[in-house]
């Protein structure tokens, strides 16, 4: 920590869901930045129940959050993170949290975003009428309430949904309520994503969060700026038992963000023959 460029630095950190808990101390630790939260409707950039859908890609979010944020605070440097629930970028058939985690720096002009994959979610819903209890209470225990919250709304409309739920009486109550709201009589009952009621997300936070400190911390071997790290990836990794490329990545391209600096480090000897076009067509 003694070299990093960033200590006794207060950047802005952009968030309405408490992600200063997440961030905070590891950013303290790893690299003495402080962070100042940043009062601003990160909303506006996109919400996980639909009512504002996210413009861009999130890694593209992750930096106008960050933006937000240092134009209300006018710090020249800001923080910023960004989810994206879906299937998994590698192995599709299974869910995943993605996590950005973007630092921006105006007195350089660099911007490093790291990311972090994790399988460890709870995103998921219920379509229910409400009399079946038994399915409702199995989903609550599945997405780990009453420790994360849940999300309501009607299943058919455009009535908003109610969030931050954390008590399984207001669960039942709403979701009565947006079944009687709703055509066709049902409710979705979802898990909310939002960082400070979803303690599962929390921790994929402060993973992508260690990531991108200790990215800040390694200098470009050209130029010593800060942030050196995964910039991309180039597949063609040959099939272990006849050779050919296959779609996986064979090497990791490292990158800086200031200057045309680039290396690449192979990720592995060979492919697994299931990943192969010629032997598993
Ligand atoms: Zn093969
Ligand atoms: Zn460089």
């Amino acid at each position: 920590m003694e070299a990093s460029p960033f200590r006794g630095v207060v950047a802005s950190l952009a968030t309405m869901h408490g992600k200063q808990w997440a961030l905070r101390p590891l950013l303290r630790r790893r690299l003495g930045l402080s962070l100042r939260l940043a009062d601003v409707d990160t909303d506006v950039l996109g919400t996980f129940t639909g009512e504002v859908r996210r413009a861009g890609s999130a890694r593209e979010t992750v930096v106008r959050k960050a933006r937000l944020g240092m134009a209300a605070t006018g710090s020249p440097v800001g923080l910023a993170s960004e989810g994206a629930f879906g299937p998994h970028p590698v192995a599709p058939w299974t869910a995943a949290d993605v996590e950005y985690v973007a630092l921006l720096d105006d007195r350089t002009g660099l911007t490093v975003v790291e990311h972090v994959v994790s399988v460890e979610t709870n995103h998921g819903h219920v379509v229910t009428d409400g009399r079946d209890l038994a399915a409702v209470l199995a989903f609550l225990r599945g997405v780990g309430f009453p420790h994360h919250a849940v999300v309501v709304r009607p299943a058919a409309g455009t009535a908003q949904p109610v969030k931050g739920i954390g008590r399984l009486t207001d669960v039942l109550a709403a979701v009565r309520r947006a079944c009687a709201e709703s055509a066709d009589g049902a409710a979705v009952l979802c898990a909310d994503l939002r960082a400070h009621v979803n303690p599962t997300r929390m921790r994929v936070i402060a993973a992508a969060g260690e990531r991108l400190a200790r990215r800040l911390a390694t200098p470009c071997p050209a130029c010593a700026a800060p942030g050196f790290g995964p910039v991309g990836a180039e597949p063609g990794l040959p099939c272990r038992d006849c050779g050919t490329p296959t779609p996986r990545d064979a090497l990791l391209i490292f990158g800086c963000d200031r200057c045309p600096y680039r290396s690449r480090r192979p990720l592995a000897d060979a492919a697994d023959p299931g990943s192969c076009p010629v032997c598993n067509p």
